[in-house]
């Protein structure tokens, strides 16, 4: 399970071009995650609504980097895992499923992908 959180201070800070130093490798990777997804997040003009659908997409993203990986493809053929995203509303308390489809991503990457 890949789980983020709403709000997040550090995809907030990926969103802008600021120097944060030792953390700019780490907002690299946030910041990969916008430039997949550009066209959508430049059309939101809200900061926190950007933020928090980078949140959902850096979830998402991550669910496919899972995808990448030759022990969790063996598993996936295997039926032993299921991948799951979510991300956390901390002013809510709720669990929210971004319902990742698992079969349906990875059968469209995996002729990529795959390593076994
Ligand atoms: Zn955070």
């Amino acid at each position: 399970m890949i789980c983020g959180h709403y709000g997040c201070g550090g995809v907030r800070t990926a969103i802008s071009t600021t120097d944060m130093g030792i953390l700019n490798p780490w907002l690299g990777y946030i910041r990969d995650v916008y430039r997949l997804h550009k066209k959508e997040l430049n059309a939101i003009k809200s900061i926190d609504e950007k933020t928090d659908r980078l949140v959902e997409l850096n979830v998402l993203e991550h669910c496919i980097n899972l995808v990448k990986i030759k022990d969790v493809q063996k598993a996936l053929l295997e039926k032993r895992i299921r991948i799951h995203g979510w991300v956390f509303d901390m002013q809510t308390g709720k669990l929210v499923n971004l319902k990742f489809n698992t079969k349906k991503v990875a059968g469209k990457i995996i002729d990529i992908y795959n390593i076994l």
